[in-house]
């Protein structure tokens, strides 16, 4: 039997889902009774997003694919805005001064796209020959409310953008489920067995992607 299911999304918004036969009352009451959890989740979210803002600061230490790199950021209006990696510094440009987090993200974004490519299809050179299954398509995108998903008839897998941002364990965690429903397409006790024989680590991944949801 399916139950009512609630979310609380990255932006704070309530998510619920319930079977069409549950009344809009049992709906109401089954919210309320768990206002404080939900307030919870958004206090957590909250600081969270707080903490986000401060590690986007000129300075400040960041973390794409899972290597730190000092984050520098420089006004220069005439060359225009770029972002590269030289040894552990990441080097952003900008035009302007006053970069909020959002900007800073927006500029680092095609690089950080393009090591996770690059990163993702190391993994799946890793893991398909271990599971026995190839992959035809990946796609990376951004999600608000999943890490990846598989199309198992054209065998493509798309990857949440956000993952540059979470540990690597994270990633693969997320590879190696995408790649297993290539082989089992519901998370049933099979799917779970194939993740425990080829990523015994992922429930703690999991659990760290549960608590840090995507931002954007
Ligand atoms: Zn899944």
């Amino acid at each position: 039997m399916r139950r009512i299911n609630l979310r609380v999304r990255a932006d704070g918004s309530v998510r619920v889902s319930a079977p069409t036969r549950v009344s809009l009352r049992a709906i109401e009451d089954f919210v309320r009774e768990r206002t404080p959890w939900i307030e919870r989740q958004r206090g957590r979210l909250s600081a969270q997003r707080q903490g986000e803002r401060e590690r986007w600061k000129n300075g400040s230490m960041v973390t794409l694919l899972g290597r730190s790199y000092a984050l520098r950021i420089t006004c220069a209006p005439m060359t225009g805005e770029s972002a590269h990696v030289v040894d552990d510094v990441l080097l952003v440009r900008a035009k302007e001064d006053g970069l909020s987090v959002e900007d800073v993200r927006r500029i680092v974004s095609p690089l950080a796209r393009r090591l996770l490519r690059s990163e993702v299809e190391a993994l799946f050179a890793r893991f398909e020959r271990a599971i026995g299954v190839r992959h035809a398509k990946l796609r990376i995108r951004r999600m608000t409310s999943r890490w990846g998903s598989c199309n198992v008839r054209t065998a493509t897998i798309t990857i949440n953008h956000e993952l540059c941002f979470r540990p690597h364990a994270c990633l693969e965690c997320v590879v190696v489920h995408e790649l297993c429903h290539l082989l089992e397409p519901s998370h049933n006790g099979r799917f779970h067995a194939l993740m425990d024989h080829h990523y015994p680590q992922w429930r703690r991944a999991q659990a760290y992607l549960d608590a840090h949801p995507p931002l954007s």
